[in-house]
């Protein structure tokens, strides 16, 4: 863990420090030593929270561009079900940062326990992930709507772990330090997976690090759901409009436009 209580406080790992676990209060020690980001362990090494891995520096990237006070939240459900989610922000939504590989039980298991969640995955883990993703230009050449797009095969870009999510899965290909040989319109971007097909079509929406961290300082909901399947919706409409006419059909291009 990131933070323990230090007198009352919720403090950061640092040497010769002792503190309490967040979650079940157990006195915790610091580890501040050159392998690993600093973190705190509960003596003996045995988490409380069965879903907790160790930290990497991409997870603590990721939990730099957030405040102090949003990071490691408690949070329990009904039956007194216990689990520290990475950041929940102002709004009460809650961002998980994955990076080691998820059993489809556990995956589905946060997904009901949090219920207003969405994911972030570590897309670089595996070097043929990403290098699947950018392979896949022509799905990301033709936009449905601007940084919209659309594939009946996400099984071959996407890792197919994260394919039948219930919420929003944003993968990060980049991480903090851009890997060589990124297409430029790749580059500065975290593409999210919506929940959901549509007419068969899984859909892709590209946002940039900065409208996201953003966005999560602001909006209820960081990824307008509702929002983008209403534009899917639309585009998918005027495309059949298109498809179904010949070229020269009714009236001329810039008046049959108009319409829609
Ligand atoms: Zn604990």
């Amino acid at each position: 863990m990131r933070l323990a209580l230090v007198n009352d406080e919720r403090r950061e790992a640092a040497p010769k420090l002792s503190g309490c676990c967040l979650g079940c209060s157990q006195p915790m020690t610091s580890k501040c030593g050159t392998q690993r980001v600093w973190h705190w362990a509960h003596r003996g090494n045995r988490s409380c929270d069965s879903w907790w891995e160790p930290e990497t520096l991409w997870h603590r990237g990721w939990k730099d561009q957030f405040p102090l006070e949003w990071q490691e939240i408690i949070q329990r459900d009904e039956k007194g079900e216990k689990h520290v989610a990475d950041v929940m922000t102002g709004n009460g939504q809650v961002i998980e940062f994955q990076h080691s590989h998820l059993p489809a039980q556990e995956r589905i298991a946060r997904e009901a326990f949090y219920r207003n969640m969405i994911w972030i995955v570590d897309g670089m883990r595996l070097k043929n992930d990403r290098k699947r993703f950018l392979a896949r230009g022509n799905l990301l050449s033709v936009p449905l709507a601007k940084n919209l797009f659309i594939t009946r095969s996400p099984e071959s870009c996407l890792p197919a772990v994260w394919l039948n999510c219930t919420k929003p899965v944003l993968f990060d290909f980049e991480g903090f330090d851009l890997p060589d040989g990124s297409p430029r319109e790749m580059q500065g971007k975290l593409w999210c997976l919506l929940p959901g097909r549509f007419d068969g079509y899984a859909v892709l929406a590209a946002v940039s690090r900065s409208w996201f961290v953003d966005a999560a300082k602001m909006r209820e909901q960081i990824i307008p759901t509702d929002a983008i399947r209403w534009f899917v919706q639309k585009g998918l409409t005027a495309r059949r409009w298109n498809y179904a006419r010949p070229p020269h059909f009714g009236q001329p291009r810039g008046r049959r436009r108009a319409k829609y």
